[in-house]
């Protein structure tokens, strides 16, 4: 089946007395002893194992765990590594995830920052007995493509488990298995949720090897898991994201290409632009070029924070891949520790009719 298919069939497992055509939500925390596998929902629920089987065949792995949030699925990777365990991670990553680095596993993990865009780096970084390279392709803030192709083989040869957080492209845009990760990681909070009302965090793996195992111990035993509510919702909003996905993709090549092309923007980030340095990477890789796009501001902070609040279309808040467009200037997000350019805006174009979020863009510049 193709990603519609799978969307819409897998996300939707009825097995219920009434024969509904919609997958109830099974509420009950615990199962009548019997026959039946499930014991108690922070194991396993029947709406949290539609949601995994739906991302598994999404992503082409064969297994899945959802978890609370896409933090708590990143913290399961780092507690599942041996104490001491070398890791290599993108210099740009996720910063949520970079503060559990920094502040949380910084004492339990060695761990080297590196620029993903250049593989020599990230050669020269790797050591006898590193044990995982983490990779974020289309990356946060600043959407640079990692090479997955060149980066699998390189971590093949090596026997380097390689995980990719796939938040930004979806698996309907990139599946980082198809060049050898390992592990694929999600903030289902975001284009998978899609309506800004859901947290969830999604592990696929490739095999279900001990690693695997003790990631599914981590989730069941550690229990930062999704509510049945939640699971839900996310196959829910899993049976229309080839589409907002389209449609996503198709706003911000537009907007971007707006934005190139006007005085008052100094640089746009945007791998669909033919003039942007991960074009051609992301072309051999990706399905589209996502939602997600960054720009400098002609100007400071304070005229970067003027466009940003005279915006009628594009709501001032962080987050993103919701239907509705967002947009916010990252160094006042990210705080004094940011690397972020002052003038630097990161916008999550939404499925609004992009003329009219051009418009809107327009007269916010002029
Ligand atoms: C949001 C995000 C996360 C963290 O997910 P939460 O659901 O907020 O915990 C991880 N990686 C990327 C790329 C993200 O955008």
């Amino acid at each position: 089946m193709k990603p519609e298919t799978i969307a819409i069939h897998l996300s939707n497992q009825v097995n219920d007395l009434n024969h509904p055509v919609i997958q109830p939500i099974t509420l009950s925390t615990t199962f009548l002893h019997g026959d039946e596998s499930l014991i108690y929902s922070r194991m396993e629920n029947p709406n949290r194992r539609t949601l995994e089987s739906v991302m598994a065949a999404l992503e082409k792995g064969s297994d899945a765990a959802a978890f609370a949030s896409g933090n708590a699925a990143g913290m399961a990777i780092f507690q599942a590594l041996p104490l001491g365990a070398h890791i290599i991670v993108p210099l740009d990553m996720y910063h949520g995830l970079q503060k559990q680095l920094r502040e949380i596993v910084n004492d339990k993990l060695d761990i080297s920052f590196v620029d993903m865009t250049d593989l020599d780096k990230l050669r020269s970084a790797i050591k006898p007995d590193t044990e995982l390279i983490w990779l974020e392709s289309p990356s946060n803030p600043l959407i640079q493509i990692s090479d997955l192709r060149k980066i699998g083989v390189l971590a093949k040869e090596r026997n380097i488990r390689l995980v990719c957080d796939n938040t930004f492209a979806t698996p309907i845009l990139q599946n980082p298995m198809e060049f050898g990760a390992d592990l694929v990681m999600h903030s289902a909070t975001k284009y998978i949720g899609g309506h800004s009302d859901v947290l969830g965090g999604i592990l696929v793996t490739r095999k279900k090897d001990a690693f695997w195992e003790k990631i599914k111990t981590i989730q069941a035993i550690g229990g930062a898991v999704p509510s049945a509510f939640d699971c839900y919702l996310l196959c829910r909003s899993i049976k229309t994201l080839p589409y907002r996905i389209k449609g996503h993709c198709e706003n911000a090549m537009a907007i971007a290409t707006f934005l190139e092309s006007h005085d008052e923007i100094e640089k746009v980030y945007y791998p669909g632009l033919a003039s942007d340095p991960g074009h051609q990477v992301a072309r051999s890789q990706m399905t589209g070029f996502g939602g997600m796009l960054s720009f400098l501001i002609r100007g400071d902070a304070n005229r970067a924070d003027r466009f940003v609040s005279s915006l009628k279309l594009f709501s001032n808040a962080t987050s993103l891949g919701g239907v509705e467009s967002l947009i916010e200037r990252r160094a006042r997000v990210e705080g004094p520790d940011s690397k972020s350019a002052e003038n630097l805006i990161r916008m999550s174009v939404g499925l609004e009719n992009v003329e009219d979020l051009i418009a809107d863009l327009n007269s916010a510049l002029t």
